[in-house]
């Protein structure tokens, strides 16, 4: 079993050391921030995620620069972007209600499944352990 709290398809926002999420008091002024601060709360999918290593790859996030040959006939190579993996502590769920990068908790129903929820909101984030 993950012990990654993320999963494939997963909404997050990356929390770097650079960000001050920490420091905004209300998702009105972490909105004002998201203007000017490089985009850095803008929600991205979540592409996979390894839980041997810990990490995950998030979409359009921690680009590197890889140097690629050829490999057919006519295609070009040269210098694309790509995803690198990133620690899983670096992001956290989006929620799509508050509008905001929230923590989730995890809802029993009667039936016994379980539902991650926003703890904030409480909007379902979708079933646990769905593949
Ligand atoms: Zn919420």
């Amino acid at each position: 079993m993950s012990k990654i709290h993320v999963q494939k398809d997963d909404l997050v926002v990356v929390i770097s050391g650079k960000s001050n999420y920490k420091n905004a008091k209300n998702y009105k002024e972490l909105k004002e921030k998201n203007k000017t601060g490089k985009e850095l709360y803008k929600p991205a999918k979540v592409l996979e995620v390894s839980p041997e290593e810990g990490k995950v790859i998030v979409e359009g996030k921690n680009l590197v620069t890889k140097h690629v040959k050829p490999k057919r006939q006519g295609e070009a190579g040269g210098i694309v972007k790509a995803e690198a993996a990133m620690y899983a502590s670096k992001v956290m769920h989006y929620c799509e209600k508050c509008e905001m990068p929230v923590k989730i908790g995890v809802k029993i129903e009667e039936d016994g499944s379980k539902t991650r929820v926003c703890r904030k909101c409480g909007t379902e984030i979708g079933k646990y352990g769905r593949r």
